[in-house]
């Protein structure tokens, strides 16, 4: 990462660890803590019914709370979702907006995940917004047209959503074992930011955090995270086990 951003290791956890799973990887995590660079930020998503008994065990640890989507609307008739200001009073203090997972699963699209960074500013929570292409859109030569439109769900905003980091995550390194190349994704990091630049101006797209995502391990996150353009990573399976989440905080410093 480049001098002036700081690092950011965040966990997302996904639909895994019930309340006590996670308590147990928070005594083992917060037990290595002391052994990690404290330059590098920490966050960890868990899943929401999860977030209340996280929230109490990470107070006063500098590991910040993370939730993994949050609903358009503040309140309202809609069943089995959960709103930014729930969010807020439980500590949440980063939210994943636009994961690969959701924009295939749920077929959300850039307004709505606008719609959702709104929410999120408005209640004082940092949005992590999540970009990437598939295998056929790289394979095809199209991953600048689909970043240039997964970015415009960032138009609505004059002014840098405060606090936005966002994360590059290939949807064909999700979970799969294949990581980009350092190099892959420091150029498309690059690319990212050049998006920001045209937003924002130069100066402030230099100030974002982009992370990397995509079957990061204690193995690679080395490489990964010593690419400037690297700013950390959005871990999913090397972030259930406190050991390997730690070894990639390590990296990251
Ligand atoms: C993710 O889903 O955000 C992710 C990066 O998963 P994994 O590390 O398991 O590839």
């Amino acid at each position: 990462m480049r001098a002036g951003r700081s690092p950011l290791v965040v966990a997302n956890w996904k639909m895994n660890k019930t309340a006590r799973e996670a308590a147990a990887f928070a005594e083992e995590f917060l037990s290595l803590r002391p052994s990690l660079p404290d330059a590098v930020g920490v966050a960890i998503a868990p899943a929401f019914p999860v977030l209340e008994r996280l929230g109490r065990l990470l107070t006063h640890t500098q590991v910040l709370l993370a939730a993994q989507d949050v609903h358009t609307e503040s309140k309202g008739a809609f069943t089995g979702e959960v709103s930014a200001p729930m969010l807020r009073d439980l500590g949440v203090s980063l939210a994943l907006v636009g994961h690969s997972e959701r924009r295939r699963d749920r077929k959300e699209d850039e307004a709505s995940f606008a719609r959702k960074i709104e929410r999120l500013l408005e209640n004082g929570i940092a949005p992590l917004y999540c970009v990437g292409e598939t295998l056929e859109e790289r394979d095809g030569g199209r991953t600048d047209e689909v970043l240039a439109r997964q970015m415009t769900a960032l138009d609505a905003f004059g002014s840098l959503p405060a606090g936005l980091v966002v994360a590059y995550e290939p949807v064909w390194a999700i979970g799969t074992g294949r990581a980009a190349s350092s190099a892959m994704a420091a150029d498309t990091h690059r690319q990212i930011r050049s998006l920001l630049s045209k937003r924002y101006g130069s100066d402030l797209a230099a100030s974002v955090r982009i992370l990397y995502g995509g079957s990061v391990t204690p193995a690679n996150a080395v490489s990964l995270f010593g690419e400037e353009e690297i700013d950390g990573g959005l871990v999913g399976g090397a972030s259930l086990v406190p050991a390997d989440f730690a070894a990639l905080v390590k990296a990251a410093g």
